[in-house]
């Protein structure tokens, strides 16, 4: 709050607004009076949000208006910290108001939701085709960076440089640069292109909801109870298939039919279903992608990049689109070559049942699910008596404490936004660090899946205090039933693992700026230190340590360590195969360097073919309902999955090398990467740790490829 008095015009615009009665009693407009100024969760209120974010916008307008004003000439402190330090109080209250829409949603929430999407994102363009605040941006740029390349650093920091070096980036990436005579066209191509996105994202969620497969009871052959209890449910919520049973294309319903319907004529009829969702018909998205792949040359055109791609990797840890293709390519042929060996043991199989059938994209799930069942049944019952929640959580702070001498004291009087959420202080050499939410079951005000966001990320504020990060983990974990304690399949043990990797980025970060800070790194960065994570929970000798009987106390015997390895690489050439022509088709896209006409359908087959894919199995998504590539911000960007895998195997070898999984010197030097946000140049901090640029084979090995 100190911070936003320094700035006079606001100064009086807050104490006038303190007349107001309801102002008073917004806790956004406070001092949280809690333990580490936790959020005051306990006052927030609905009513709250939408004051708040108002306030926060016209504060933040008010900030950058003084910056442009500022007679004096544009230095860094004047404009580009002062720029960093603005929108203190909008970061707070959407830091709030974002994490619980996903965990505590209601009718309320969405509709602040939806109010105020659009007023921020209007906002944020505000600020970043501000021609006046670029002008200072840039003023203090050149006076740093060179034209020839060179810098002069005189008086800045590291840490400041970058700053300075993001900023101006990210306007420039946002248009700034942009000639006035393109100025209009730029505009049109973002409102267009999200847009499209928008309509894309539409017509995938319609033609995935209009699909049923309406069963009989006797076309169920080969499906397990809980299947078929769930296809009843479904078939029951509509009058017109009641007594029925229903399979949708929606992945928990689609999937385990594909593996498991005897019924070959039935699994084509989903396979083509879910396949040939949104090319052509009602719900069409080719023409979209069309136009889309084409808008977004020419606005990278227009920002002087030759491709899309070029754009999107500029920013990124791999730079060139040249870089992402090599790295797909060392897995190509490897996971090409065993999916062809998984693909001649299934028509074996195939043979069998049907002679002289020949193997189609709608039997790989069901026989590779045979043939698992066959080989390394890994009896989930079996398993999850080990891994129970707390054990597994417990698991992952000794993994933390070794590697970094971190602990965690659980607090349930810190504020909490619900009471099933169990809140930790995080302690170093008895200094606490940060705050931990860890907020395990499922809910219905809870979205599904897992993530890691921050309440409040670390930084330094501009009295030089270090704010310590509020993390919060959600995850959607099996609840304790029957008597028993939360008991957790191995992936949600991983998942777990992964999440509080996360974690740790955010409570072990030590930058001074909070746009630097934690994890706000690149998207090919971002999930090393969460991946790494995992190869812990899997590690027999980490296994040994943490998974114990919940009720006799006995650690994981060995053979059932050795069954949870193998089924780890199991199907991997189709697993790998099936993702990385996904991701050599969104580079196909987003490298072309010239305007044309796209047919999605002839275009995806030619890039398939080219790259010699087999027939019998297809890119993961195909182009027409490729949302990560054409709606959710993976484009150009979808082989991330793959850049960090690679990462994160070649990093754990590195202890494993040593002999010691919990190496103190490679801890310390990982720890580095950790604090370090994006404040330096990250792969070169890669390679301080590393010693050498990441190796693919160590990923090629655990996927079992090598
Ligand atoms: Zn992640």
């Amino acid at each position: 709050m100190k911070k936003i008095l320094t700035a006079s015009a606001v100064t009086l615009c807050l104490l006038s607004a303190c007349k107001d009665k309801k102002t008073m009693d917004n806790p956004f407009f406070s001092a949280w009076n809690t333990p580490y100024e936790i959020p005051d969760f306990g006052r927030i209120k609905p009513e709250h949000y939408m004051p708040a974010f108002e306030e926060g916008m016209r504060r933040q307008k008010a900030e950058i208006d003084s910056i442009v004003n500022n007679p004096e000439e544009p230095c860094f402190a004047n404009t580009i910290e002062a720029y960093e330090y603005s929108g203190a109080l909008l970061e707070q209250v959407s830091g709030v108001f974002f994490n619980l829409s996903e965990c505590e949603n209601s009718p309320e929430m969405e509709a602040i939701a939806e109010e105020v999407t659009p007023k921020l994102s209007a906002h944020a363009d505000d600020i970043a085709l501000d021609a006046a605040l670029f002008r200072r941006v840039k003023t203090v740029y050149d006076s740093y960076f060179r034209a020839d390349g060179t810098c002069d650093s005189a008086g800045l920091d590291a840490e400041q440089l970058r700053l300075l070096e993001e900023t101006y980036k990210s306007f420039v990436r946002g248009g700034a640069n942009v000639p006035a005579s393109q100025q209009e066209r730029f505009r049109q191509l973002n409102s267009q292109i999200a847009s499209l996105t928008l309509r894309f994202a539409q017509n995938v969620l319609k033609a995935t909801n209009d699909y049923r497969l309406v069963l009989d009871a006797d076309q169920l052959d080969g499906l397990t109870s809980d299947q078929i209890a769930v296809a009843r449910e479904v078939a029951n919520a509509d009058e017109t298939t009641k007594d029925q049973y229903v399979v949708t294309l929606h992945m928990p319903s689609w999937e385990p039919f594909m593996m498991n319907s005897r019924r070959r004529d039935l699994r084509e009829q989903a396979w083509t279903a879910y396949t040939s969702r949104c090319a052509g018909g009602r719900y069409d998205n080719t023409r979209i992608i069309d136009t889309l792949v084409n808008l977004r040359l020419e606005r990278a055109n227009i920002l002087g990049y030759p491709t899309h791609a070029d754009y999107i990797h500029a920013d990124c840890i791999a730079r060139t689109p040249d870089a992402v293709y090599r790295c797909l390519n060392q897995i190509w042929t490897p996971a090409l070559q065993k999916a062809k060996a998984e693909c001649a043991e299934y028509q074996k199989m195939l043979s069998a049942d049907d002679p002289g059938a020949k193997l189609q994209p709608w039997d790989w799930r069901y026989y590779s699910e045979r043939l698992r069942r066959q080989r390394y049944s890994l009896d989930d019952d079996e398993v999850r008596p080990y891994f129970s929640l707390d054990g597994v959580r417990e698991g992952a702070f000794m993994v933390a404490h070794k590697l970094y001498g971190l602990t965690f004291r659980e607090n349930q009087n810190l504020p909490s936004y619900n009471s099933e959420a169990r809140s930790y202080e995080v302690l170093d050499s008895g200094r606490v660090i940060g705050v931990l939410y860890m907020d395990f079951f499922p809910r219905a005000s809870k979205r599904s899946g897992a993530w890691m966001t921050e309440f409040r990320g670390q930084h330094v504020d501009r009295d030089g205090n270090n704010i310590i990060p509020v993390i919060q983990i959600v995850c959607n974990f099996t609840k304790p039933a029957g008597g028993k304690p939360s008991l957790l399949s191995f992936d949600e043990s991983e998942t777990l693992f992964h999440e509080f990797g996360h974690a740790l980025h955010g409570l072990l970060s030590r930058c001074r700026y909070g746009s630097l800070a934690g994890t706000n790194v690149p998207r090919d960065f971002v999930e090393l230190p969460s991946q790494i994570m995992e190869n812990w929970c899997r590690n027999p000798q980490v296994m040994r340590d943490y998974a114990h009987h919940y009720q006799t106390g006995e650690s994981i015997p060995d053979s059932l360590i050795a069954k949870i390895a193998a089924a780890q690489t199991y199907g991997q050439g189709f697993i790998n195969t099936e993702l990385l022509a996904a991701s050599l088709l969104d580079m196909d896209y987003h490298t072309l360097s010239a305007p044309q006409r796209i047919d999605p359908l002839v275009f995806e087959k030619t890039a398939l073919d080219r790259i010699g894919l087999i027939p019998e199995i297809v890119s993961r998504y195909k182009s027409p309902y490729f949302q990560h590539i054409f709606t959710t911000g993976y484009d150009a960007g979808y082989y991330s999955y793959t850049w960090t895998a690679i990462l994160d195997a070649d990093a754990f070898q590195a202890f494993q090398e040593s002999g010691d999984l919990y190496n103190p010197a490679l801890a310390r030097k990982f720890r580095t990467i950790l604090e370090s946000g994006n404040t330096r140049d990250l792969m070169q901090l890669y390679r301080d740790f590393r010693g050498h640029d990441p190796d693919v084979k160590p990923l090629l090995r655990n996927r079992g490829l090598l």
